[in-house]
């Protein structure tokens, strides 16, 4: 059995919709994860912030619109719009309730309940063997918001054995329930995460994720002509080009894959017969695989003379960091200093205050993390001096290797990031 995950944009029209219908429709029996339709979570979200700012007529008129461009899609589709109505008449009287955070959560829920609803009856009125399996009834989170494996393997089991034998099972991706039994969700971009859970718990042959490009390239296409998709990678690798820019693999969809050792597969909707890249957990030894940049990062540099010889600074420091539950990037030492990279400014000022009590704290924003990641094992001598070569034009504010073996990561400033990921096609590729 194989799960396949299909993203917006591969189901964002009726015509999508249809070509994805054909394309899994071969016989094999397999679990199908959707998203919503390109754009509509977004109009949901923009839904309950109507609601929030007390807009109820805004609200509605987003509502109006949505439930216009579904009709339309119905019809397209050939469907009667009468399966999709019960959503939209929840989703009228959603508009003129007050907001609370739930009231989001579960507006929010709605693009992947109708995508999942238009396809199976879609599939079923094309005399297809298909069948839908709500996530709302598996997918589970924990007291810290993350999914709830042990849970979620016994409930999904059950789910599946009540789904019955069909050859194509639709489930929503990104939608879930929380402790409370509340509708929740694994955050934007999760669809990747609830295929990459379904495939790792029921360790099937192949979690496919298919999207509208042919795979992570290696270097990013909006800046770089001439990049390639990559035909393998391992999943420390693509966990780390996930991470660190590759925009279409959510960073958090590797882990269960990798512990269960179930190998993805990334796919082009628009062209099915390409290889598109393979990820399990083989590394190909001695090769740069990619660049990848991140945006919006700061550098944070904490100086102080007492940190000469003495022990518990870094502690101090990192201390600071988690009680604003503020993550760290990059780290770099000397003697008598550290610098950190964070991309999350929520609790920045707070953060830097606390940090002025330890030393001197100098902050520098609009910074990008260069990633290049392959196998950079430190006895593969020459690789890292062609990246710092490659470079050799463009002033580095931070430089992290060794942290795994396979990343180098370098800060430089944004206005700088074009250039940087251009060198490095040059030199590298
Ligand atoms: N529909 C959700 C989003 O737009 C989940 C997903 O597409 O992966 O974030
Ligand atoms: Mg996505």
């Amino acid at each position: 059995m194989k799960v396949l995950k299909f993203g917006g944009t591969s189901v964002g029209s009726a015509a999508r919709m249809k070509a994805v219908a054909e394309l899994v429709a071969d016989g094999e029996q397999k679990i199908i994860v959707l998203s919503a339709m390109s754009g509509t979570t977004n109009q949901l979200l923009q839904m309950a912030e109507y609601i929030r700012v007390g807009n109820a007529s805004g609200a509605t008129d987003t509502m109006n619109i949505l439930e216009k461009k579904y009709r339309a899609e119905c019809e397209g589709l050939g469907i009667d719009y009468a399966v999709l109505k019960p959503f939209f008449s929840t989703l009228r009287r959603r508009c003129l309730q007050p907001f609370t955070p739930q009231v989001e959560k579960d507006i929010v829920s709605y693009g992947e309940l109708i995508s999942t609803t238009m396809m199976t009856t879609y599939m079923v009125q094309q005399g297809l063997d298909a069948a839908l399996m709500p996530a709302l009834d598996y997918m589970r989170l924990n007291n810290d918001g993350e999914p709830d494996m042990l849970l979620t393997e016994r409930l999904l089991r059950e789910q599946l054995a009540q789904t019955g034998e069909h050859l194509y099972i639709i489930t929503q991706g990104f939608i879930c329930r929380n402790t409370e039994g509340q509708i929740d969700n694994l955050r934007r971009g999760g669809s990747d995460y609830t295929a990459s859970i379904v495939g790792a718990i029921l360790e099937v042959d192949e979690i496919q994720i298919w999207t509208d490009i042919d795979g992570i390239h290696n270097n990013d296409p909006r800046y770089v002509e001439g990049t390639k998709p990559l035909r393998n990678l391992s999943f420390d690798e693509a966990a780390e080009l996930a991470y660190f820019g590759a925009k279409i693999l959510h960073p958090t969809c590797i882990l269960p894959a990798k512990m269960h050792n179930v190998p993805v597969r990334l796919l082009n909707t628009m062209e099915p017969s390409a290889p598109g890249t393979y990820i399990d957990n083989h590394t190909s030894s001695g090769t740069i695989k990619a660049v990848a940049a991140k945006d919006g990062i700061y550098a944070v540099r904490v100086q102080s003379d007492r940190m000469l010889m003495a022990y518990g600074f870094l502690s101090r420091v990192f201390k600071v960091f988690e009680q604003y539950r503020t993550a760290i990037d990059l780290i770099t030492t000397s003697e008598v200093a550290v610098s950190m990279s964070v991309d999350n400014d929520s609790h920045l000022k707070e953060i830097l205050a606390e940090l002025r009590t330890l030393g001197t704290v100098s902050v520098e924003g609009n910074m990008s993390i260069i990633s290049v990641v392959g196998d950079l094992r430190p006895n593969n001598q020459g690789l890292e001096s062609l990246v710092i070569t490659a470079l050799k034009d463009i002033p580095i504010r931070m430089i992290s290797y060794g942290g795994s073996d396979h990343n180098i990561s370098l800060l430089v400033s944004s206005d700088n990031k074009v250039k940087a990921l251009q060198a490095l096609s040059r030199c590298l590729f």
